[in-house]
């Protein structure tokens, strides 16, 4: 199988067919600026000591500190974590932060640890990264299974160690850390914006639209209720345990309430306080994916739609809210059955992007109303998925080319400003 990052490669070198970039640049993306590999030793709550793997990879800093979160996951490699420091350094171009990309994770399940043990863990963690980040170095966020209560964990690690309270360090915290309003609802709400930018631009209604997500988590239920409340049909949603699927549509609302109660996904509709069930079948996740629907929104993990699915699926236009929800060879595929694929890197950038606005707020001092946050956010993912459109139309390319011609033409200009082979021969 080919590695995760020589896979996010092939969209570098695919977009470098439509720009210009000079040789030192490219080679220069092709590879991890520094990848750190720690043991973390945790004492565990029966007395035992276990030791977890994890990392923390800094792709590139041509723009800026890098940044991008941390995830805890079974799955956790480094080849995964460096493919996401990849597209992070491409996803804080494509909305002009001063950032470059990076990410962290450690390889564990954990819903098998106590708070207290994650929370040694997360400690350790950033004890042995500490020299790797700061807040102008490298600045860790939530990622999957990760959450702002961690965050603050490792805010105050970071803190005890340089004896300096440092929130800038780290973004997602709890508000009364120096979190930001509007971080934990971000995705969705980047997401929710670049759809409602480019629903005219595909002669689309919202209460005519279907629509199918996958993953029920930070980012998918919240994407679900913002269509839900804008008009668009939600049909089908998922967690990692599985999926419903209703053809006349899904009461998110009561659905999150659902599952906030019970930890399960239940088709309820509820009036006043009272809650019936609706007609719906059980799916799984792979049946979502090629549902009937106008828009699928994958919003789990990566590698979803590969080779052996993408000929099934059949919405015409998916939104990426995942990080790398589909492999380069499925791309191929979509583009020849005319399916719009609407680029990670550009959807699910508000996260990013609130938390480039936090440590805006943690350096300066001062803090913005919810309102200012969502105004911010709103202006900035518009606009990029406004010139990104363009580009793809442009250059008569899919929307994942022209969003990262449109990255590489700002980390071209900034890896190209400290000179190139061009300028120390001339
Ligand atoms: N983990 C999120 C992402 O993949 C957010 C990163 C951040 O806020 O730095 O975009």
């Amino acid at each position: 199988m080919t590695s995760l990052l020589s896979d996010a490669n092939q969209r570098l070198d695919k977009a470098l067919q439509y720009v210009t970039l000079r040789a030192d640049a490219v080679e220069r993306l092709k590879m991890p600026k520094a990848s750190l590999t720690v043991s973390i030793p945790v004492r565990m709550d029966d007395g035992s000591l276990r030791v977890f793997q994890g990392y923390r990879v800094r792709y590139d800093d041509s723009r800026g500190p890098t940044k991008g979160g941390v995830r805890f996951h079974p799955n956790v490699t480094l080849d995964e974590v460096q493919s996401l420091a990849f597209w992070m350094t491409f996803k804080c171009a494509v909305l002009n932060l001063p950032f470059g990309g990076a990410k962290g994770g450690i390889t564990l399940n954990p819903k098998q640890l106590s708070k207290f043990e994650l929370e040694r863990l997360s400690r350790g963690y950033i004890d042995l990264i500490a020299d790797f980040i700061g807040p102008d170095i490298d600045i860790p966020a939530p990622d999957v299974y990760t959450n702002a209560m961690i965050m603050g964990w490792m805010m105050d690690q970071y803190s005890t160690i340089r004896r300096q309270i440092t929130p800038g360090v780290v973004t997602g915290k709890p508000i009364p850390m120096g979190g930001s309003l509007g971080r934990e609802t971000a995705t969705a709400m980047g997401a929710f914006f670049t759809i409602q930018t480019l629903m005219p631009k595909l002669e689309r209604q919202p209460n005519s639209t279907t629509v199918a997500i996958q993953g029920f988590g930070n980012a998918g239920a919240v994407i679900a209720e913002l269509l839900f409340h804008a008009g668009y049909r939600v049909v089908a949603v998922s967690d990692s345990q599985g999926g419903i699927y209703a053809p006349q549509g899904l009461d998110i609302p009561s659905l999150r309430r659902q599952k906030e109660a019970t930890r399960g996904l239940q088709a309820v509709y509820c009036e006043g306080s009272l809650c019936n069930w609706v007609e719906h079948q059980i799916i799984s996740n792979a049946e979502l994916l090629e549902l009937q629907v106008d828009i699928l929104i994958p919003a789990a993990l990566e590698n979803q739609i590969t080779a052996e699915n993408a000929a099934q699926i059949q919405a015409p236009l998916i939104f990426e809210v995942a990080n790398g929800p589909i492999n380069s060879a499925a791309d191929a595929i979509l583009e020849s059955k005319g399916i719009q694929v609407f680029p990670d890197i550009l959807v699910n950038a508000g996260g990013v992007t609130v938390s480039y606005f936090e440590w805006v707020q943690n350096r300066s001092g001062y803090y913005w109303s919810l309102e200012e946050v969502n105004q911010r956010l709103q202006t900035k993912i518009t606009h990029e998925t406004e010139l990104i459109w363009a580009t793809a139309q442009e250059l008569g390319c899919s929307m994942r080319t022209a969003a990262y011609v449109h990255a590489l033409k700002r980390l071209g200009e900034a890896i190209q400003a400290k000179g190139t082979q061009e300028d120390y021969q001339s």
